[in-house]
């Protein structure tokens, strides 16, 4: 999956938690907090920018895939949204602490995604076993893993043989239909 579904399951995420909690947010919080809970829907996919950087200068710690990274594993995001409860509780903020329930919703709607054909270290730091549906056969690429070309040749080429390109356009559609009859 590619950036627009994992903001548009980051959007659905923050919905549902808005749904099920009805925290007491004022109009402008309400909109920040889908805002932030949009994003969060990425946020696992920071170590992009890491990967890509340790690629770039031919680091020996460079990882294989970006998703070897802590920021794709469960129990990274559950103890930043423990954190940030702790913070709300402390601080008495409705706003801090659905902050931390949207955190965790965004960031594991990401990670249930990469489950489809990705893996997912679900039980880590317990096993190194990553988790996915199914795994598609590995499309061999003449460029270097992390660079512009590599990920266009993806996109390009293998994305939409995937299952999760499907899964994607179907959260992207839904995140829309429920934006515009807001
Ligand atoms: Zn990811």
């Amino acid at each position: 999956m590619v950036l627009p579904g994992h903001l548009a399951g980051g959007y659905l995420a923050t919905r549902a938690v808005l749904a099920i909690f009805h925290p007491a947010l004022t109009a402008s919080q309400s909109t920040w907090m889908l805002i932030l809970g949009t994003i969060s829907g990425d946020l696992p996919d920071i170590d992009v920018a890491i990967f890509s950087f340790t690629h770039l200068i031919g680091s020996k710690t460079a990882k294989k895939q970006h998703r070897s990274y802590v920021t794709h594993t469960p129990i990274f995001w559950l103890a930043v949204s423990a954190a940030a409860a702790l913070i709300g509780l402390a601080a008495s903020s409705a706003f801090i602490l659905t902050l931390s329930a949207v955190i965790l919703a965004g960031s594991w709607s990401h990670l249930l995604f990469d489950s489809i054909e990705y893996g997912v270290r679900w039980l880590w730091p317990f096993s190194d076993r990553s988790y996915a549906l199914r795994y598609p056969p590995e499309s061999e690429s003449a460029h270097r893993r992390g660079s512009i070309a590599y990920y266009w040749e993806f996109i390009s080429k293998a994305y939409f043989k995937n299952l999760t390109s499907y899964a994607e356009i179907l959260v992207t559609l839904a995140a829309i239909w429920l934006l515009v009859s807001r």
